[in-house]
Protein backbone atom coordinates (compact mmCIF):
# COMPACT_ATOMS: atom_id res chain seq x y z
CA UNK A 1 0.00 0.00 0.00
CA UNK A 2 1.15 3.59 -0.70
CA UNK A 3 1.63 5.57 1.74
CA UNK A 4 -0.35 8.66 2.19
CA UNK A 5 0.54 12.20 2.18
CA UNK A 6 1.04 13.45 5.95
CA UNK A 7 -0.68 16.47 4.56
CA UNK A 8 -4.09 14.34 4.05
CA UNK A 9 -3.47 12.33 6.94
CA UNK A 10 -4.09 15.10 8.91
CA UNK A 11 -6.76 17.52 6.82
CA UNK A 12 -4.71 20.49 6.40
CA UNK A 13 -2.74 22.23 3.97
CA UNK A 14 1.30 23.11 2.94
CA UNK A 15 0.59 26.38 4.37
CA UNK A 16 -1.52 25.50 7.89
CA UNK A 17 0.58 26.59 10.98
CA UNK A 18 2.24 24.40 13.66
CA UNK A 19 -0.94 25.60 15.85
CA UNK A 20 -3.04 23.99 12.97
CA UNK A 21 -1.18 20.62 12.79
CA UNK A 22 -1.66 20.05 16.07
CA UNK A 23 -5.53 20.97 16.49
CA UNK A 24 -6.12 18.79 13.26
CA UNK A 25 -4.14 15.59 14.87
CA UNK A 26 -5.74 16.20 18.02
CA UNK A 27 -8.86 15.93 16.29
CA UNK A 28 -7.87 12.77 14.59
CA UNK A 29 -5.95 11.49 17.37
CA UNK A 30 -9.32 11.48 19.44
CA UNK A 31 -11.81 9.83 16.50
CA UNK A 32 -9.72 7.00 15.97
CA UNK A 33 -8.24 6.83 19.74
CA UNK A 34 -8.25 3.03 20.85
CA UNK A 35 -10.45 3.80 24.27
CA UNK A 36 -12.84 4.59 21.46
CA UNK A 37 -12.43 2.03 18.99
CA UNK A 38 -11.79 -0.72 21.15
CA UNK A 39 -10.49 -3.94 19.25
CA UNK A 40 -10.93 -2.20 16.05
CA UNK A 41 -8.06 -3.01 13.83
CA UNK A 42 -8.81 -0.44 11.58
CA UNK A 43 -9.07 2.64 13.86
CA UNK A 44 -5.59 1.47 15.71
CA UNK A 45 -3.87 1.87 12.19
CA UNK A 46 -5.43 5.23 11.37
CA UNK A 47 -4.86 6.47 14.57
CA UNK A 48 -0.74 5.48 14.19
CA UNK A 49 -1.08 6.85 10.54
CA UNK A 50 -2.02 9.97 12.44
CA UNK A 51 0.81 9.82 14.62
CA UNK A 52 3.15 9.24 12.16
CA UNK A 53 2.36 12.12 10.15
CA UNK A 54 1.96 14.54 13.12
CA UNK A 55 5.36 13.24 14.18
CA UNK A 56 6.79 14.51 11.26
CA UNK A 57 4.39 17.56 10.75
CA UNK A 58 4.56 19.13 14.19
CA UNK A 59 8.71 19.19 13.68
CA UNK A 60 9.42 22.00 12.02
CA UNK A 61 12.83 20.56 11.09
CA UNK A 62 11.77 17.31 9.86
CA UNK A 63 8.59 18.94 8.13
CA UNK A 64 10.75 21.41 5.73
CA UNK A 65 12.75 17.94 5.02
CA UNK A 66 9.01 16.12 4.26
CA UNK A 67 8.36 19.15 2.32
CA UNK A 68 11.48 18.86 -0.08
CA UNK A 69 11.66 15.43 -0.52
CA UNK A 70 7.99 13.73 0.41
CA UNK A 71 8.25 10.11 2.22
CA UNK A 72 12.06 9.61 0.77
CA UNK A 73 13.32 12.02 3.15
CA UNK A 74 12.85 9.21 6.29
CA UNK A 75 13.96 6.24 4.02
CA UNK A 76 11.93 4.02 2.16
CA UNK A 77 9.61 1.62 4.73
CA UNK A 78 11.26 3.20 7.66
CA UNK A 79 7.62 4.73 8.58
CA UNK A 80 8.36 8.47 8.51
CA UNK A 81 11.06 8.11 11.02
CA UNK A 82 8.27 6.94 13.67
CA UNK A 83 8.42 3.46 14.36
CA UNK A 84 6.24 3.27 17.80
CA UNK A 85 3.84 1.07 19.06
CA UNK A 86 0.93 2.62 20.79
CA UNK A 87 2.93 2.98 24.08
CA UNK A 88 5.11 5.54 22.65
CA UNK A 89 2.30 7.48 20.67
CA UNK A 90 0.83 7.85 24.23
CA UNK A 91 4.13 8.45 25.54
CA UNK A 92 5.26 11.23 22.77
CA UNK A 93 2.06 13.44 22.55
CA UNK A 94 0.16 12.48 25.84
CA UNK A 95 1.00 16.83 26.16
CA UNK A 96 -1.27 16.72 22.77
CA UNK A 97 -4.10 15.23 24.41
CA UNK A 98 -3.87 16.85 28.19
CA UNK A 99 -3.80 16.28 31.42
CA UNK A 100 -5.82 13.31 32.83
CA UNK A 101 -9.58 13.64 33.98
CA UNK A 102 -10.51 16.50 31.14
CA UNK A 103 -13.25 16.03 28.74
CA UNK A 104 -13.33 12.16 29.56
CA UNK A 105 -9.93 11.62 28.39
CA UNK A 106 -8.86 9.98 31.60
CA UNK A 107 -8.51 6.59 29.48
CA UNK A 108 -4.94 7.18 29.17
CA UNK A 109 -4.01 5.83 32.55
CA UNK A 110 -0.60 7.27 33.14
CA UNK A 111 0.02 8.96 29.88
CA UNK A 112 -2.01 11.98 29.75
CA UNK A 113 -1.19 14.21 32.60
CA UNK A 114 2.49 13.55 33.41
CA UNK A 115 3.56 14.89 29.30
CA UNK A 116 6.56 13.14 28.52
CA UNK A 117 7.41 11.54 31.31
CA UNK A 118 7.44 7.63 30.88
CA UNK A 119 4.87 5.37 32.76
CA UNK A 120 4.15 2.11 31.45
CA UNK A 121 0.26 0.89 32.15
CA UNK A 122 -0.73 -2.71 32.32
CA UNK A 123 -2.67 -4.61 29.77
CA UNK A 124 -6.43 -4.58 29.89
CA UNK A 125 -8.77 -7.28 31.47
CA UNK A 126 -11.82 -8.19 29.67
CA UNK A 127 -15.12 -9.84 31.17
CA UNK A 128 -18.54 -10.58 29.91
CA UNK A 129 -21.23 -9.83 32.67
CA UNK A 130 -24.71 -11.28 31.95
CA UNK A 131 -27.55 -9.43 32.85
CA UNK A 132 -31.47 -9.48 32.90
CA UNK A 133 -34.02 -7.31 31.77
CA UNK A 134 -34.96 -6.65 35.74
CA UNK A 135 -31.14 -5.93 36.47
CA UNK A 136 -30.83 -3.76 33.22
CA UNK A 137 -34.46 -1.68 34.00
CA UNK A 138 -32.53 -0.98 37.73
CA UNK A 139 -28.91 -0.75 37.65
CA UNK A 140 -26.60 -3.20 39.76
CA UNK A 141 -23.45 -3.42 41.59
CA UNK A 142 -22.37 -7.20 40.03
CA UNK A 143 -19.51 -8.54 42.08
CA UNK A 144 -17.50 -10.35 39.30
CA UNK A 145 -14.46 -12.71 39.77
CA UNK A 146 -11.60 -11.97 37.93
CA UNK A 147 -7.74 -13.14 37.71
CA UNK A 148 -5.86 -10.76 37.21
CA UNK A 149 -1.70 -10.21 37.13
CA UNK A 150 -0.05 -8.29 40.51
CA UNK A 151 3.32 -8.00 41.62
CA UNK A 152 4.12 -11.17 43.48
CA UNK A 153 5.11 -10.61 47.04
CA UNK A 154 8.73 -11.58 47.30
CA UNK A 155 10.05 -10.59 44.19
CA UNK A 156 12.59 -8.81 43.61
CA UNK A 157 13.58 -6.60 40.87
CA UNK A 158 17.32 -5.33 38.93
CA UNK A 159 17.50 -2.51 36.37
CA UNK A 160 17.21 -3.63 32.69
CA UNK A 161 20.59 -4.70 31.19
CA UNK A 162 19.38 -3.90 27.35
CA UNK A 163 18.45 0.05 28.25
CA UNK A 164 20.47 0.15 31.36
CA UNK A 165 16.93 1.77 33.18
CA UNK A 166 16.10 4.05 30.64
CA UNK A 167 13.01 1.99 29.45
CA UNK A 168 14.30 3.41 26.27
CA UNK A 169 16.08 2.28 23.26
CA UNK A 170 17.43 4.34 20.37
CA UNK A 171 17.18 2.87 17.00
CA UNK A 172 19.49 4.59 14.14
CA UNK A 173 17.54 4.23 11.07
CA UNK A 174 20.02 5.29 7.95
CA UNK A 175 18.53 7.81 5.09
CA UNK A 176 19.31 9.68 2.23
CA UNK A 177 19.78 12.76 4.62
CA UNK A 178 22.01 11.14 7.28
CA UNK A 179 20.89 8.66 10.42
CA UNK A 180 17.83 9.82 12.07
CA UNK A 181 17.68 8.40 15.74
CA UNK A 182 14.11 7.62 17.71
CA UNK A 183 13.53 6.16 20.33
CA UNK A 184 11.23 3.08 21.43
CA UNK A 185 9.81 1.45 23.89
CA UNK A 186 12.90 -1.36 25.62
CA UNK A 187 11.50 -5.00 24.58
CA UNK A 188 13.46 -6.62 27.58
CA UNK A 189 11.78 -4.47 30.17
CA UNK A 190 8.75 -3.18 28.59
CA UNK A 191 9.54 0.59 29.48
CA UNK A 192 9.95 0.01 33.20
CA UNK A 193 13.57 -0.02 33.18
CA UNK A 194 13.65 -3.03 35.62
CA UNK A 195 13.26 -6.64 35.04
CA UNK A 196 13.14 -9.64 37.76
CA UNK A 197 16.14 -10.83 39.71
CA UNK A 198 14.71 -13.04 42.50
CA UNK A 199 11.63 -14.64 43.12
CA UNK A 200 9.47 -17.46 45.09
CA UNK A 201 9.22 -20.67 43.47
CA UNK A 202 5.78 -20.84 41.58
CA UNK A 203 5.92 -17.07 40.36
CA UNK A 204 6.99 -17.08 36.58
CA UNK A 205 9.51 -15.30 35.10
CA UNK A 206 7.79 -11.77 34.92
CA UNK A 207 7.50 -11.71 38.67
CA UNK A 208 3.83 -11.71 38.70
CA UNK A 209 1.06 -13.66 40.46
CA UNK A 210 -2.22 -14.50 39.07
CA UNK A 211 -4.96 -14.85 42.08
CA UNK A 212 -8.73 -14.27 41.57
CA UNK A 213 -10.19 -11.43 43.13
CA UNK A 214 -13.98 -9.91 43.44
CA UNK A 215 -14.65 -6.68 41.90
CA UNK A 216 -17.47 -4.76 42.57
CA UNK A 217 -18.85 -3.32 39.33
CA UNK A 218 -21.38 -0.67 39.38
CA UNK A 219 -23.92 -1.22 36.32
CA UNK A 220 -25.88 1.98 35.74
CA UNK A 221 -29.45 1.40 34.45
CA UNK A 222 -30.46 1.02 31.05
CA UNK A 223 -27.44 -0.54 29.45
CA UNK A 224 -27.47 -2.56 26.79
CA UNK A 225 -26.21 -5.60 24.85
CA UNK A 226 -22.74 -5.00 23.66
CA UNK A 227 -21.74 -2.01 25.91
CA UNK A 228 -18.57 -1.70 27.53
CA UNK A 229 -17.88 -0.32 30.76
CA UNK A 230 -14.68 0.53 32.19
CA UNK A 231 -13.04 0.18 36.02
CA UNK A 232 -9.96 2.02 36.37
CA UNK A 233 -7.07 0.10 37.14
CA UNK A 234 -8.49 -3.37 37.96
CA UNK A 235 -6.56 -4.69 34.79
CA UNK A 236 -2.84 -6.62 35.52
CA UNK A 237 -0.17 -4.89 36.95
CA UNK A 238 3.05 -3.93 35.22
CA UNK A 239 6.06 -3.19 36.78
CA UNK A 240 6.95 0.61 37.29
CA UNK A 241 3.75 1.53 36.02
CA UNK A 242 -0.10 2.08 36.40
CA UNK A 243 -2.20 -1.62 36.34
CA UNK A 244 -4.49 -1.54 33.00
CA UNK A 245 -8.31 -1.50 33.45
CA UNK A 246 -10.88 -3.48 33.58
CA UNK A 247 -13.63 -3.80 30.25
CA UNK A 248 -16.82 -5.01 31.34
CA UNK A 249 -18.56 -6.21 28.29
CA UNK A 250 -22.76 -6.27 28.70
CA UNK A 251 -24.52 -9.21 27.89
CA UNK A 252 -28.29 -9.33 28.06
CA UNK A 253 -30.19 -12.36 29.05
CA UNK A 254 -33.45 -12.64 26.98
CA UNK A 255 -36.44 -12.78 29.10
CA UNK A 256 -39.47 -15.23 29.13
CA UNK A 257 -41.94 -12.97 28.11
CA UNK A 258 -40.54 -9.38 26.99
CA UNK A 259 -38.73 -8.66 24.17
CA UNK A 260 -36.69 -4.85 24.30
CA UNK A 261 -36.51 -2.37 21.71
CA UNK A 262 -34.53 -0.06 22.93
CA UNK A 263 -36.16 1.32 25.58
CA UNK A 264 -39.47 0.24 25.15
CA UNK A 265 -40.33 -3.67 26.02
CA UNK A 266 -43.16 -5.38 24.10
CA UNK A 267 -45.34 -7.90 25.34
CA UNK A 268 -47.92 -10.75 23.52
CA UNK A 269 -51.29 -10.57 25.25
CA UNK A 270 -53.16 -13.79 24.42
CA UNK A 271 -56.63 -13.30 25.07
CA UNK A 272 -59.82 -16.04 25.00
CA UNK A 273 -62.59 -15.26 23.02
CA UNK A 274 -64.70 -15.00 25.38
CA UNK A 275 -62.81 -12.70 27.86
CA UNK A 276 -62.21 -10.05 24.53
CA UNK A 277 -65.83 -10.16 23.64
CA UNK A 278 -66.71 -9.65 27.43
CA UNK A 279 -63.83 -8.09 28.88
CA UNK A 280 -61.69 -9.08 31.88
CA UNK A 281 -58.93 -8.19 34.17
CA UNK A 282 -55.15 -9.53 33.19
CA UNK A 283 -51.86 -9.67 35.41
CA UNK A 284 -48.98 -8.05 33.01
CA UNK A 285 -45.51 -8.84 34.13
CA UNK A 286 -42.97 -6.24 33.59
CA UNK A 287 -39.64 -5.59 34.55
CA UNK A 288 -41.09 -3.95 37.81
CA UNK A 289 -43.37 -6.50 39.44
CA UNK A 290 -46.64 -7.13 37.84
CA UNK A 291 -49.52 -4.58 36.58
CA UNK A 292 -53.05 -5.13 36.44
CA UNK A 293 -54.91 -3.56 33.75
CA UNK A 294 -58.67 -4.08 32.77
CA UNK A 295 -59.55 -5.29 29.26
CA UNK A 296 -62.61 -3.32 27.67
CA UNK A 297 -65.52 -5.57 26.17
CA UNK A 298 -65.09 -5.55 22.38
CA UNK A 299 -61.59 -5.54 22.24
CA UNK A 300 -59.91 -6.37 19.33
CA UNK A 301 -56.81 -8.42 18.06
CA UNK A 302 -53.74 -6.27 17.04
CA UNK A 303 -54.82 -3.20 19.81
CA UNK A 304 -52.22 -2.06 21.48
CA UNK A 305 -51.91 -0.46 24.97
CA UNK A 306 -49.17 1.56 26.50
CA UNK A 307 -48.13 1.04 29.68
CA UNK A 308 -46.82 4.64 30.30
CA UNK A 309 -42.64 4.78 31.85
CA UNK A 310 -42.82 1.04 32.31
CA UNK A 311 -39.99 0.24 30.10
CA UNK A 312 -36.31 0.81 30.73
CA UNK A 313 -34.38 3.65 31.61
CA UNK A 314 -32.28 5.54 29.57
CA UNK A 315 -28.64 4.68 29.99
CA UNK A 316 -28.08 8.25 30.41
CA UNK A 317 -30.60 9.08 32.29
CA UNK A 318 -33.52 10.45 29.85
CA UNK A 319 -36.53 9.54 30.77
CA UNK A 320 -37.75 6.14 30.70
CA UNK A 321 -39.70 4.18 27.56
CA UNK A 322 -42.94 2.38 27.53
CA UNK A 323 -44.42 -1.29 27.78
CA UNK A 324 -46.31 -1.94 24.85
CA UNK A 325 -48.90 -4.70 25.28
CA UNK A 326 -50.00 -6.47 21.64
CA UNK A 327 -53.11 -7.92 22.10
CA UNK A 328 -53.75 -11.63 20.27
CA UNK A 329 -57.20 -13.13 20.64
CA UNK A 330 -57.05 -17.01 20.61
CA UNK A 331 -59.03 -18.89 18.09
CA UNK A 332 -59.23 -22.92 19.57
CA UNK A 333 -57.12 -24.96 17.38
CA UNK A 334 -59.34 -28.21 18.26
CA UNK A 335 -63.12 -28.34 19.55
CA UNK A 336 -64.91 -30.85 21.51
CA UNK A 337 -68.53 -32.08 19.75
CA UNK A 338 -70.52 -29.24 22.27
CA UNK A 339 -68.21 -26.52 21.55
CA UNK A 340 -69.02 -27.12 17.92
CA UNK A 341 -72.16 -26.62 18.35
CA UNK A 342 -72.26 -23.83 20.76
CA UNK A 343 -69.78 -21.73 17.77
CA UNK A 344 -72.11 -23.23 15.41
CA UNK A 345 -75.15 -21.39 16.84
CA UNK A 346 -73.64 -18.15 16.96
CA UNK A 347 -73.12 -18.83 13.39
CA UNK A 348 -74.55 -16.13 11.33
CA UNK A 349 -75.67 -14.09 14.69
CA UNK A 350 -75.89 -10.58 14.03
CA UNK A 351 -73.34 -9.22 16.13
CA UNK A 352 -70.81 -11.57 14.81
CA UNK A 353 -70.55 -10.29 11.67
CA UNK A 354 -67.44 -8.58 11.13
CA UNK A 355 -68.08 -4.80 11.25
CA UNK A 356 -65.21 -2.30 11.64
CA UNK A 357 -66.33 1.08 11.93
CA UNK A 358 -63.72 4.41 11.47
CA UNK A 359 -63.38 3.90 15.30
CA UNK A 360 -61.30 0.20 14.86
CA UNK A 361 -58.00 0.88 13.20
CA UNK A 362 -56.61 -0.84 11.04
CA UNK A 363 -52.80 -2.62 11.04
CA UNK A 364 -51.20 0.38 9.51
CA UNK A 365 -52.69 2.99 11.96
CA UNK A 366 -51.89 0.99 14.56
CA UNK A 367 -47.98 0.44 13.44
CA UNK A 368 -48.31 4.51 12.51
CA UNK A 369 -49.02 5.19 16.53
CA UNK A 370 -47.13 2.84 18.15
CA UNK A 371 -44.12 5.22 16.53
CA UNK A 372 -45.41 8.25 17.19
ZN1 LIG B 1 14.94 -2.24 29.36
Amino acid sequence: MSKRDYYDVLGVSKSSSQDEIKKAYRKVALKYHPDRNPDDKDAEDKFKEAAEAYDVLGDEEKRRKYDQFGHQAFGAGSGGGFHGNMNDIFDMFGDIFGGSGNGGFGGFGGFGGGGRTRQAKGSNLRIKVKLTLEEVANGIDKKIKIRRAKIADGVTFKTCSTCNGAGQVQQVTNTILGQMRTAATCSSCNGSGKVVDQKPSGIGSDGMDRQEEVVSVKIPAGVQDGMQLRVGGKGNEVLGGVPGDLIVLVEEIEHESLTRDGENLHYELNLSFPDAALGCNVEIPTVSGVVKINIDAGTQPGKILRLKNKGLPNVQGYGKGDQLIHVNVWVPKSLSADEKKAIDNLKGAKNFEPNPGKSDKGFFDRVKEMFS
